[in-house]
């Protein structure tokens, strides 16, 4: 549509830079001819140069659309389903599969936490900032938890953005909470105000 209209402005310019040329040169008829003429004709070349410039533009706007509608943006099932929401427990998912499969497991190792769902799957969690408190802190690892995030395509790897616990079939919210500086956050750790440990809070969800 956009570039249709473009490509008409370029034809009407072209067509009315024609018009001035002929009227431009009808009055050099009537007048002194020689000199105005070699005018009417550089005139006419740059024009015509102008129109010829319009047109690729026009031309190059209308590849940069047709373009930029084929170049798909990543749909939501491509960067994975967001809004899924997952129950179950924190383990580490080594000591599971040495469990669960015999595999291999180091005396010394470092864990590798994993949601186990209460259905039995295991999910391997991304640790960042959303997710940070269900890595550091041990006492969610002894909760029922409901993880909401998105599990991304072709993986069983979880992005967990939100966590609740369950407690007596009650829904609680969890977070961090300074009573000092009443800052509230979601990672564990210590106040970045007064340097106080944060305090886990547990409350049933409004
Ligand atoms: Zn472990
Ligand atoms: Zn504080």
């Amino acid at each position: 549509m956009h570039n249709n209209r473009l490509l008409s402005m370029g034809a009407r310019t072209a067509e009315s830079a024609h018009g001035m040329i002929e009227k431009t040169e009808k009055r050099a008829d009537s007048a002194v001819r020689a000199p105005m003429l070699s005018i009417g004709e550089e005139l006419r070349r740059r024009l015509a140069w102008i129109g010829a410039w319009v047109t690729i533009i026009a031309a190059a706007v209308q590849l940069a659309f047709s373009q930029s509608s084929q170049t798909k943006s990543p749909t939501k099932t491509e960067s994975g389903q967001p809004g899924i929401e997952l129950r179950g427990r924190i383990v580490c998912l080594a000591e599971e599969m040495h469990r669960l499969y015999e595999a291999d497991l180091p005396t010394r190792h470092e864990h590798i936490y994993g949601l186990k769902t209460n259905d039995g799957k295991f999910v391997t969690l991304l640790r960042n900032k959303h997710s940070e408190a269900l890595f550091a802190d041990k006492r969610l690892h002894e909760k029922e938890l409901i993880l909401k995030g998105r599990l991304f395509p072709q993986t069983q790897i979880f992005e967990a953005i939100t966590f609740r616990s369950v407690r007596n079939g009650v829904i609680h919210e969890l977070f961090y909470h300074c009573g000092v500086c009443e800052i509230y956050t979601f990672a564990p750790g210590i106040c970045e105000c007064c340097q106080d440990p944060m305090e886990l809070v547990e409350r049933p969800q409004r």
